[in-house]
């Protein structure tokens, strides 16, 4: 006869049945294999929990991004023990050079012709193809002990019927592509337009003035014809007249990467007044800062094409620096998922990274660690109907992240025409224009940039 199972306890399966509870149940089920699910995995994979990895698409894949990546995102990723190697290095950076809307520097010389930098003149960053880079992050998270499932698209998520197992944690189920999985914390990294937030009950959508979109596209070098486009060591910032928006140009080993970014909203409102836009065709806004960029560069640039293989994509960037759900249960979200997106730079993958670590640090604490009499402490002392891993995680990666993202947005708010009272500011006092480079440098750059910039 068979003996009774005691409150938590699980009954283990042989034959088959064995094998599949031993390859579908995980500590941790990380969605999405991007910068911050790669990392996460990677991180709680190394401190010995069981972890799977799963991403919609084969992989390696590609994703429209301008590939920069800020020397404050290497250092995260060297304390984590992974350092980016030289072969994935397209271009390095040490210097940023800035032009206002008519296409003209904004710095005197000679800070323009070397690039604004910093004392020392360290590097700022690298650039990366991101199908490459991604790909690095996912292979160290494979070799830490993560599994990898790729073309495997979460679908469904709830509480798993076997109730109070895994120490304690009710388990949780993921249905997808691939069949059901099981897992004491599901962490979402699936990016903008991922599922796992509305699956988990944490948000439907980004709410419309959170989103920047973006077009951009890769030009050859040797497109050029009059001309060679410089692929230097200087990265090109832009201040073309489009409210909330700016341009980019970043050097690539055999090609440049540029585009332009601006605030979802502004797009009827004030953009689509220079005609009609379609996905079939770059947006006119894009086409006029790309042809104005042939015009000041001499390059000769055929008929683009939003539908030819290397045409100009379209692509959502979450603005950071709202408050938001990022947390529910026993459901985290990070990376482009939360939404932490740098509003003034569009830069994304530190913010990745950085709350990659903190999911992964949290979830450790509470599954390696005894959080029985953990009672988080909500506002006038009354404990939060929440889970203690999401309010914890919650408290952890604002208490890092939002200060620091919510004076990059009241940068944005202020300077919502960087082609207008922003680009006078840096043209009269170009050493204003050095905490551009610190920004990309090193992490607190916007604290002391209010100042600089507003009470100067
Ligand atoms: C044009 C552009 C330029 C940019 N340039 C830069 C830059 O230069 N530097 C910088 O730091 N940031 C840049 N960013 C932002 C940066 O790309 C993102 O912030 C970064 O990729 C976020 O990483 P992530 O891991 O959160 O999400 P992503 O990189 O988007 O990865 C999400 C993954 O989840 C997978 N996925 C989605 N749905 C599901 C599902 N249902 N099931 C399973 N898997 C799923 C996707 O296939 C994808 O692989 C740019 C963004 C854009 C659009």
């Amino acid at each position: 006869m068979r003996r009774r199972l005691q409150a938590g306890e699980r009954r283990v399966p042989v034959g088959k049945g064995l094998i599949d509870f031993i390859t579908r149940i995980y500590d941790v089920a990380v969605v999405g294999a991007g910068p911050a699910g790669s990392t996460a995995a990677r991180i709680l994979a190394a401190r010995g929990l069981k972890v799977l990895l799963i991403d919609a698409k084969k992989l390696p894949r590609d994703k429209p991004c301008a590939g920069v990546v800020s020397a404050k995102t290497l250092s995260v990723l060297e304390q984590e023990g992974l350092g980016v190697p030289q072969d994935l290095v397209e271009a390095e950076i040490y210097g940023l050079r800035a032009f206002g809307p008519n296409m003209e520097p904004v710095c005197m010389e000679p800070a323009c012709e070397a690039g604004i930098s910093l004392p020392g003149r360290p590097r700022l960053g690298i650039t990366v193809r991101r199908r490459a880079f991604d790909w690095f992050l996912t292979e160290a998270a494979r070799n830490a002990g993560a599994r990898l499932i790729d073309a495997c698209r979460l679908v469904g998520v709830g509480p798993s019927a076997a109730r109070d197992t895994y120490g304690g944690l009710p388990a949780l189920w993921l249905d997808t592509s691939k069949g059901r999985f099981e897992a004491r914390v599901i962490v979402g990294a699936d990016g903008v337009s991922g599922a796992t937030a509305r699956l988990a009950g944490i948000r439907l959508r980004f709410r419309w003035w959170e989103l920047a979109r973006t077009w951009s596209m890769d030009i050859p070098v040797n497109l050029a014809a009059n001309r060679a486009i410089p692929v230097t060591n200087v990265a090109e910032i832009y201040f073309p007249p489009i409210p909330f928006g700016s341009g980019w140009l970043f050097p690539h080993g055999d090609h440049v990467n540029v585009g332009i970014g601006y605030a979802a909203f502004t797009r009827r409102i004030f953009i689509d007044s220079d005609g009609p836009s379609s996905q079939s065709e770059p947006h006119p806004a894009f086409s006029a800062f790309l042809n104005n960029l042939a015009r000041v560069k001499g390059w000769e640039i055929q008929t683009i094409s939003a539908t030819k293989p290397g045409g100009p994509k379209e692509y959502l960037v979450p603005a950071g620096g709202f408050r938001r759900p990022i947390a529910c249960g026993q459901v985290l979200l990070i990376g482009d998922a939360a939404g932490l997106v740098d509003p003034f730079t569009g830069e994304g993958m530190f913010n990745a990274v950085r709350s990659a670590k903190i999911a992964a640090e949290t979830i450790t604490d509470f599954l390696c660690g005894d959080f029985t009499g953990y009672r988080p402490a909500g506002r006038g002392g009354r404990a939060p109907a929440w889970h203690p891993i999401a309010y914890e995680y919650t408290r952890r990666c604002y208490g890092a992240l939002l200060p620091e993202l919510r004076r990059s947005l009241i940068l944005t708010a202020v300077f919502f025409n960087k082609g207008g009272l922003f680009s006078r500011l840096l043209r009269r006092d170009p050493r204003r224009a050095a905490w551009l480079a610190r920004v990309m440098h090193s992490e607190g750059a916007y604290r002391r940039a209010l100042t600089e910039l507003l009470l100067r």
